[in-house]
This record gives C-alpha cells, structure tokens and sequence, in this order.
C-alpha cells in the first residue's frame, strides 16, 4: 500500500459510518447516520435502504473533512461480520464498487475485532482484558496464542439491548441507555431481580421480563437502578474470573455501553481491588463507527500482511472474532 490513507466501511446494523484513517492511527474523518425508528426496532431491509441512500454522500463528506481526494485512497476495509445480512451487504458492495474503480484492495473486517482494537488504539492499553458491551453484543474477550479468546459472554441477548427494552417498556426511546444510565443515580432502594451466570456466561432475558413486570409497583428511578446494578454486577463477576484465568493487568471497556457512567463507578471499584489499570474507549469510538473498520483493515493488510480474494470478502452475518487467527501481534 503506497497511500497512507485507508477508508473504512461500517454497516453492520442500523449505523452507517465511515472513516478515514492514516497508517499512524490518525483519524482524519468519522462520520455516521443512524436510520431513526419512532417506535418499536427497526427492519433490516429499512435499515439497508437507509444505508445504500446515504453511502455516496458520507462518502463526499468524510473525503471532504479529511481534505483528501478519492484518488489518495490506499486500503477499502469494511465490516464483513457479525451483523444483520441485508445491512451487511449494503456496506459491502460500496466497499467492493469503490475498490473496483479505484483499483484498490479490498479487505472485509471482523466488527467485534475493530471495537477491541481502536479500543487499544485509543486507550492506549496494551494487553487488556476487554468488556465488549453494545447493542447485539456482550462478550468477555482476551488475546492469547495467536486468537481473541471469548471467557464469556451472553447466552441471549446483548446488555444494550436489553437496557433499550426495558427503557421502551418505561417509554424512553430508542436508544434508553444513556437515559437510564442518568436515572441510575437517581435511585436509592434496590428491588430485588434476577442475577443468572452460568458458569462464564451470562443472560439478561429472565432480568428483563422480571424487570418489565414490577413496572408501575416501584418508583421507576429505584426500578432502573436495580436492573442496572444487577446487570452490571453479573458482568463483574465473569470479569473478575476471566482477570484470574487470563493472567491480565488491564481492562477494556467498548462497544455503546462503555459511555456508561453507572458501569464506570461499579468497574472502578473492582479495578482498586484487583489493582488493575482500567480504560473506557472515548464516546466517538463506542458505537459503531467506521474508523474502527479502517483501522481494522490497516492491521490486517499492512501489519499482518493479509490478503483477500474477492471470494473471501463475502460477508458472514454469524462470524465469530474468536474463529480469526490473528496475524498482526507479535
Ligand atoms: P452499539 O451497538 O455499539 O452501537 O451501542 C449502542 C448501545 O449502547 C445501545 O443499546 C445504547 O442504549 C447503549 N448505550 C449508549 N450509551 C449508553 C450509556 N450511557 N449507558 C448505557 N448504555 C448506553
Ligand atoms: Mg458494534
């Protein structure tokens, strides 16, 4: 790759982004539109028209905020899993066109991956244990032997998923998580509700029905902060395990949830205890984003010296990070 720079392509669900990065880790652009939902979730196909609509001119602002030509465009990187398929190939084929025509390679990402390392990036953490909390995803992630390793994750679904659920159920719209994160610290009595770790993983269904249930018996600010303490302590607690198996001095917060202030105070807490140095990824880079997916593409093809046949650019909504061998760490 001669040109420094390298554009990244986000659409794995209902955000659009894209990013310009250089091969230092300086973020020249990073722009993103999410399709908004008035009530209920959104449908995928609504979501990739969204993203196929906005493509080109996201494209023409991120060029425009970075003062670059599409000419100077070294690397095309983009999400290629895990993510709802129809929004997938939305960023995928802009990916695969520009790439064509500027006859630049192509390099299709893991998602999950580029959280954890802008994360790094940003943080500046070197070997962290990760907490990689969004939307769709919850998982306890740890780099060993040549694979990020999963110590533990969630059986059904993601904790800012079921944060916006039960925010729906109270009326907050989407997304509830930072406005229940705010009324957490408005609550002073604590309603017991489901704590479910099984083993090393966890699942929020049975706290959230039950949650859902006891709305209108408590006052609503004390009913948020128990589902919010309960949550973030069976999150702790696979954390405090996966820091004794993995022999790791440092933990990760990314994904959404990781510009939660409640979760902050609570891992703050552990991290005196466990005497381990603690980063949280910057707002900008919590969500999904497309710098993430630059960056992600400049490890893989400039550090890793990895390449893909268009073949192997093929999206995979189910793909897993810890199915990747990692060929960019020493
Ligand atoms: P992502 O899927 O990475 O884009 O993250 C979006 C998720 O993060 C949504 O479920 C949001 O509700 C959640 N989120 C964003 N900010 C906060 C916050 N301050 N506290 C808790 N959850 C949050
Ligand atoms: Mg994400």
């Amino acid at each position: 790759m001669k040109s420094k720079y390298i554009l990244g392509i986000e659409s794995t669900a209902h955000t659009f982004g894209i990013g310009i990065v250089t091969d230092k880790g300086k973020v020249l652009a990073n722009i993103r539109d999410t399709l908004k939902v008035e009530t209920g979730g959104f449908l995928p196909r609504d979501a990739a028209e969204h993203h196929y609509n906005i493509a080109n001119e996201m494209l023409q602002n991120a060029l425009k905020t970075a003062n670059i030509d599409i000419s100077h465009i070294g690397l095309v990187s983009f999400s290629q899993g895990p993510g709802i398929g129809q929004c997938l190939h939305a960023g995928a084929s802009f990916a695969k066109y520009i790439s064509l025509t500027l006859k630049k390679p192509l390099i299709g990402v893991n998602h999950c991956l580029a959280h954890i390392e802008i994360g790094k990036l940003t943080t500046k953490l070197k070997d962290p244990l990760s907490i990689f909390v969004s939307g769709a995803n919850t998982q306890i992630i740890a780099y060993k032997n040549g694979y990020y390793r999963v110590y533990g994750e969630t059986q059904d679904m993601g904790l800012g998923n079921a944060l916006d659920q039960f925010g729906r159920e109270l009326g907050i719209p989407f997304p509830a998580g930072p406005v229940l994160d705010k009324l957490y610290f408005e609550g002073n009595k604590y309603i017991e509700l489901p704590y479910t770790v099984k083993g090393m993983d966890l699942s929020f269904a049975g706290i959230l029905t039950s949650a859902k249930m006891q709305i209108g018996k408590h006052r609503k600010e004390d009913l948020i902060y128990s589902f919010l303490h309960t949550s973030y302590a069976m999150l702790l607690e696979v954390v405090e395990r996966a820091l004794y198996y993995s022999k790791k001095k440092e933990v990760m917060v990314v994904g959404g949830v990781a510009a939660s202030k409640s979760l902050r105070t609570m891992l703050e807490s552990l991290g005196k205890q466990r005497k381990v140095k603690l980063g949280f990824v910057p707002l900008e880079y919590a969500g999904d984003n497309g710098a993430m997916i630059a960056w992600q593409g400049y490890l893989q093809y400039t550090k890793g010296h990895e390449r893909q046949t268009l073949k192997q650019t093929k999206t995979n909504p189910n793909q897993r990070l810890d199915s990747i061998k990692i060929t960019y760490l020493k």
